[in-house]
């Protein structure tokens, strides 16, 4: 177990006070002679209110509120330079800029009926590479903090809070590789979780991992009821490893082994992600192999139709082959579903909009 405290009222201080320049809570606190319970208004202001800054806490003196704000003390690390809507009004994509410049993605999908999904990004780019993903081409940057990640949903609550509504899901799904950025993401999930604050019940968020055997394990001791995504998208180590390269490290066997002890640990429903790619790993054999790998476990198949993007060269699947290989799943008795793709007009898919705007960052090498 790890000495990192996961109590999301510090968590999201100790992130907001070292922007500001603090070294850390406690200096913050000295500084202003803070009580704990003025603390608590802060952290629920920003989170369980969703206020805009620290001038809008009206339940703080507004002289300290104006010292606060002369100090550098924000509510937001994110700050959005791109809003994008599909023409269907059903995604908004956002680009956001951190303050040292980096840029991430994160996404709204408001489905029918009153769910509505937040996809946000770990990292700012990706060191996995999997050759058919706009992020993984363009390499790794940095990790994001706690605050960053968790403030792309906070975004989103706002704006939906001003039509009357609410984010139900988050997921896991932007940009970067949430298990090679494990602490913080589990800050993050403590933040979004957390029932003085945000309140998101951990059933309602999803973390979608390339295929890290390690953290998988160390996942499955979290205690936590938080649902897990696998970006398997291939049955076997030689269609896996010619477009993923983490599959190397961690071929298909050891991935399944970590998926089974996961489920022996935690009965918990496991997710596979498999994006169909024209040629590459939608033939029939393939379909035929990824059942064997499912057939019998508490396992769900997300076959995702993918977006193309000009900087990898694959095609998508076309529907009809979609279908017919998610009947071969369904006649071996597989559950699955053919994910709807939303956004399709608007370069939703993970790391296309930042590909547009900006150019290729430096190449990092994978590894977990
Ligand atoms: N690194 C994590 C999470 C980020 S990617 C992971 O690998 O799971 C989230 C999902 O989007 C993954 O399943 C990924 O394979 C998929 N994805 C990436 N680019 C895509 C594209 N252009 N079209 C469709 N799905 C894509």
């Amino acid at each position: 177990m790890s000495d990192v405290t996961r109590d999301p009222l510090t968590i999201w201080l100790s992130d907001v006070v070292g922007r500001a320049g603090f070294s850390g809570v406690h200096d913050f606190v000295r500084e202003y002679a803070l009580k704990s319970y003025r603390l608590k208004q802060l952290y629920q202001a920003a989170t369980k209110q969703l206020l805009d800054d620290v001038d809008s806490v009206t339940t703080l003196p507004k002289e300290l509120r104006g010292e606060l704000v002369a100090r550098g003390i924000t509510f937001s690390s994110v700050e959005p330079i791109v809003l994008q809507t599909s023409s269907d009004k059903q995604t908004t994509k956002g680009l956001f800029r951190l303050r040292d410049g980096k840029e991430v993605e994160a996404v709204l999908m408001e489905h029918f009926g009153d769910r509505t999904t937040v996809c946000i990004s770990s990292q700012a780019g990706c060191a996995f590479a999997c050759a058919f993903c706009s992020t993984g081409q363009a390499g790794f940057t940095r990790n994001l903090t706690p605050t960053e990640i968790f403030d792309q949903a906070r975004f989103f609550a706002r704006e939906l809070a001003m039509r009357g509504k609410r984010i139900t899901n988050v997921v896991f799904m932007g940009m970067g590789e949430p298990f090679h950025n494990y602490e913080s993401v589990m800050s993050a999930v403590a933040l979004l979780n957390d029932g003085q604050g945000f309140g998101l019940g951990h059933r309602h968020i999803t973390i979608s991992t390339v295929g890290l055997v390690d953290k998988i394990d160390r996942f499955s001791d979290e205690g936590v009821q938080v649902n897990l995504a696998i970006s398997l998208h291939a049955p076997n180590d030689e269609v896996r490893s010619s477009f993923m390269p983490v599959n190397r490290k961690f071929p298909v066997s050891e991935l399944m082994a970590a998926c089974e002890r996961y489920v022996a640990k935690t009965n918990r429903k496991v997710f596979f992600e498999y994006v169909m790619l024209a040629g590459v790993n939608d033939s029939d054999a393939c379909a035929h192999d990824l059942a064997a790998l499912m057939r019998g476990h508490i396992y769900h198949v997300n076959l995702i139709p993918y977006n193309s993007t000009p900087d990898a060269p694959f095609s998508g699947t076309p529907d009809n082959r979609i279908w017919a290989f998610a009947k071969i799943l369904e006649n071996a008795g597989v559950p699955s579903t053919v994910r709807h793709n939303m956004g399709r007009d608007i370069a939703a898919a993970c790391g296309q909009l930042r590909a547009q705007t900006q150019p290729k960052a430096h190449m990092a090498s994978a590894g977990a």
